[in-house]
């Protein structure tokens, strides 16, 4: 039994060459888009419906260009995928995206980032109807523990490659924000890097170790430019408590060394990519098609720069908009100042008030 995902060119190439006298369905998200004849009496379904009739006989192929979504769809709803048909041969998820040279994910991360994503909406309904608690709606802390990247004298479209000296957070900033997440028993995830590589610093492992102590239950995150990166890394990584790891494969070599790590927990291998963000404070003109998108801020991602700064987000690498300090009051005085109270709301409902957030692009 075949259920094929997609209807249009490449499902109906799919089943003519490789369905004959086998029982198929095809799954899509809307059957008008079944385009021929030849699919007469070949049941659709979608998804949710197939859900109702999924059992362990069917074979289940994605032909359609939409394969990536389509893939995150079956993860998601746990229909294991058989193969991704590419129009020349079936390949694995893997297989694809390295043919495609497109952001990779195991399925650990495929939920990891759908429950998150879940997890910021419903917290931003909640701080919106409800309890305005900035403090009891974090999702993701970044704490960027030094300014420090080995990747900095090359990659000069980064704020790392400006930096005139080191800059280290003490272990005693580091702790008092550890120590505030865990008295809301934060659930979220904690991670270590905004312009910076974690596993350059020597503290990287006690730190991980400590907060992992501390609050047991969170997400804990390494985000690596790749550089150090190896099984070994990922194994000792994995024992301490991270259950969420991410890279950038700056280079075809890497990207592909990374992506075929076999990574236990979470896991993304992004392609490397550097944007235009050092641009971002050149111009304040606001852009009119941006100053009203909504950004979840602060309730996606709090931003702690590596000098204490709260930032406005990773992209704020000024950061001097006096949004509280952690080496001058505890994370959660910021985080009850009314002013970015205030701010989240406003960021939340689209209003947005200062000079980047009125020139950028992104909706977090
Ligand atoms: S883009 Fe990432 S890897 Fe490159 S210098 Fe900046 S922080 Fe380092
Ligand atoms: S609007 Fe843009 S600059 Fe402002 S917080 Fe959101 S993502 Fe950051």
């Amino acid at each position: 039994m075949i259920a094929i995902c997609g209807c249009g060119d490449l499902g109906i190439e799919y089943f003519k060459k490789n369905c004959n006298g086998m029982e198929v369905a095809f799954l899509d998200h809307n059957s008008a888009s079944i385009k021929s004849d030849i699919l007469a009496g070949v049941p659709v379904y979608t998804f949710l419906q197939f859900k109702e009739i999924y059992s362990a006989d069917w074979n289940i192929i994605i032909a359609s260009s939409d394969w990536y979504d389509i893939y995150c769809t079956c993860v998601l709803m746990g229909f294991p995928v058989e193969g991704i048909y590419s129009g020349d041969d079936i390949l694995s998820f893997e297989e694809m995206c390295e043919k495609k040279r497109t952001y990779f994910q195991n399925k650990n991360h495929i939920i990891y980032e759908h429950q998150l994503e879940q997890r910021i909406n419903s917290s931003c309904d909640k701080f919106l109807k409800a309890d305005k608690s900035l403090i009891g709606s974090l999702n993701r802390v970044s704490l960027m523990i030094s300014n420090i990247c080995n990747y900095a004298p090359i990659h000069k479209q980064c704020p790392a490659s400006c930096e005139k000296s080191k800059e280290v957070l003490e272990m005693i900033y580091i702790e008092s924000v550890i120590t505030d997440l865990a008295k809301i028993n934060f659930k979220g995830t904690l991670a270590f890097h905004i312009y910076n590589e974690p596993l350059i610093d020597p503290r990287l492992f006690y730190i991980i170790d400590y907060a992992h102590k501390k609050i047991p239950h969170m997400d804990i995150l390494v985000y690596s430019n790749g550089f150090y990166f190896n099984k070994t890394i990922v194994d000792e990584l994995v024992s301490l408590g991270v259950t969420v790891i991410k890279t950038t494969g700056y280079s075809i070599e890497e990207y592909r060394r990374m992506i075929k790590i076999d990574v236990p927990v979470a896991y993304s291998v992004l392609p490397g990519h550097l944007d235009s963000r050092m641009n971002l404070y050149d111009d304040l003109t606001p852009d009119s098609e941006k100053v009203n998108s909504k950004c979840r801020s602060f309730l996606s991602e709090l931003c702690i720069y590596s000098n204490g700064d709260v930032g406005l987000c990773c992209l704020d690498y000024q950061h001097n908009h006096n949004l509280g300090n952690v080496k001058e009051k505890s994370l959660s005085r910021i985080l009850s100042d009314e002013l970015l109270i205030d701010l989240t709301e406003k960021l939340i409902k689209g209003k947005r008030t200062h000079g980047i957030c009125r020139r950028c692009g992104w909706c977090r």
